[in-house]
């Protein structure tokens, strides 16, 4: 798919998506911003890795590991990801960093880094206010982000696009606006137990205050959704049912569609929660009949604080605003208040402006790539790094869903998550220990804990070989040295 390119409407500065031939000029040093580093900690000079202590060698080739076939990247390089990514060629405890926390937040490539220094230095401006040139265009990049959003998303329009900080906001929003509305006593709001936190408080918040019920879907010893048990929990009492595209930690993609289709036979809404989605496979709301699609930036190579809802437009037009102030009206008189339409009705205040530049230019970056030989590489990788992690002794993935991205968290026999955490990042690996705010997906493998490496476009097998060669380190190193 294609992004439209602002720049080809006479808006664009070279960095910033949207800003040149308008009589502005580049930033100057705007292609040198990268992130400081302390000394001490590490270093964005790859050489620099060699100066690693004595007491933490460079991980050798995982045992094992090495066995497996090699790696073929069908029609995509994870070089080209990475050449773009300069944090990842940063060391961190004397290693070259393996970024594997990628669940938790994406690495934003130069493109999105560049942006947002173009955009502060050359374009910054309140939007859809004030008559100057500035304000103009900054709406204009504001507004050509909601476009590429909608075209991302599969929208139809971008007026089905409501910007908020990130996908707990999407939620919070439509529980606030469209649940308080439209629940009340009596009526079941079914969440799936793999749901993250932020797609199951924001239910019970509104459902004790409306009298609804959240009702949990429950999951299969593999990690799916128990398909018989949503046929058998929907009713005309479901009002919506809350479902992610992709889990967070146990990684399952459901069958959002199929889910979706049966829901509204009962006149259900359906909630997709896409914030481990986007980033790994290609999203058409309308092909899914979703009525909300929510998505983080952050998670999508683009700077956190911003991410976006999709309603369907009759749905939207429907919403009451759920906080007040500028932007969201028309006009405002002590005795009689009018409001502006959707979706800017639902976005009170001033919205994270640079943050939408930054979603843009990350869009524009990822399109870039064939979406579905990533998703082909991903599943490679996926699969590569199964069998290798299967090689270390003790260790046990959670989850074994049909479909999955690729989500890694797993147990240790002997170790706790936090000890495996900070094993792995004396050799430069993060990884990610803890609940992962989705308790009850993690109990019901009776866990309360555990690590997690998730992986993205720009990892590789030789990265896989490490987080292997570290873990099987840890299961033989003695006690004390832990
Ligand atoms: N849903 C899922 C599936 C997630 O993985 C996350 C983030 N870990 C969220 C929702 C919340 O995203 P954010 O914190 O960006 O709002």
């Amino acid at each position: 798919m294609t992004i439209p390119d602002v720049t080809a409407r006479g808006l664009g500065v070279p960095g910033v998506p949207g800003l040149s031939g308008a009589g502005v000029t580049a930033v100057p040093g705007s292609t040198a911003v990268l992130p400081t580093v302390p000394a001490n900690s590490a270093s964005a000079d790859p050489a620099s890795a060699d100066s690693a202590p004595a007491d933490s060698a460079p991980p050798a080739a995982a045992p094992g590991a090495g066995a497996l076939p090699q790696l073929q990247p069908p029609g995509f390089s994870p070089e080209s990801a990475r050449r773009d990514i300069p944090i990842l060629h940063r060391t961190v405890n004397g290693h070259p960093l393996v970024w594997l926390d990628n669940g938790a937040t994406t690495q934003k490539p130069r493109q999105v880094i560049e942006a947002l220094g173009a955009y502060y230095g050359a374009a910054n401006s309140n939007i859809h206010r004030g008559a100057h040139t500035m304000a103009r265009e900054a709406t204009q990049m504001y507004e050509a982000g909601r476009s590429a959003v909608a075209e991302f998303l599969g929208a139809g329009s971008p007026d089905d696009i409501v910007f908020v900080r990130g996908t707990t906001e999407a939620i919070n929003l439509v529980a606030q606006s469209w649940g308080r509305a439209n629940l009340g006593p009596g009526d079941d709001i079914l969440v799936a137990v793999l749901e993250h936190h932020s797609d199951i408080v924001p239910w019970q918040l509104i459902a004790k205050e409306t009298r609804a019920r959240v009702v949990p879907i429950p999951l299969t010893p593999e990690g799916a959704i128990d398909q018989d048990a949503y046929a058998d929990l929907l009713s005309s009492r479901t009002q919506l049912v809350a479902v992610s595209h992709a889990s967070n930690v146990l990684g399952t993609v459901p069958p959002v569609k199929e889910m979706t289709a049966l829901a509204h036979r009962y006149g259900a809404k359906v909630l997709v929660d896409g914030a481990q989605a986007v980033a790994h496979f290609p999203v058409d709301v309308q092909d899914l009949d979703a009525d909300f699609y929510a998505f983080s930036g952050h998670k999508l190579f683009a700077p956190t604080g911003i991410g976006a809802l999709y309603a369907k437009p009759e749905i939207l037009r429907s919403m009451r605003p759920w906080q007040g102030g500028g932007n969201m009206i028309e006009s405002v008189d002590f005795s009689r208040t009018t409001f502006a339409p959707v979706p800017h009705l639902l976005e009170a205040g001033t919205g994270h402006i640079s943050g939408v530049v930054g979603l843009l230019a990350a869009l524009n970056w990822f399109t870039s790539f064939d979406r579905e030989a990533v998703a082909a590489y991903e599943s490679a990788l996926m699969t590569y790094a199964q069998q290798a992690l299967s090689t270390v002794p003790g260790l046990e993935v959670l989850g074994s869903a049909p479909e999955r991205i690729a989500v890694l968290t797993f147990t240790l026999a002997g170790q706790d998550p936090a000890g495996i955490a900070d094993w792995l990042d004396r050799d430069g690996i993060a990884i990610r220990a803890g609940h992962h705010c989705a308790q009850p997906a993690l109990a019901h493998y009776g866990l309360e804990s555990a690590a997690r490496a998730s992986l993205a476009l720009y990892n590789t097998s030789e990265e896989v070989d490490q987080l292997v060669t570290s873990l099987r380190r840890l299961q033989e190193a003695p006690e004390e040295v832990r």
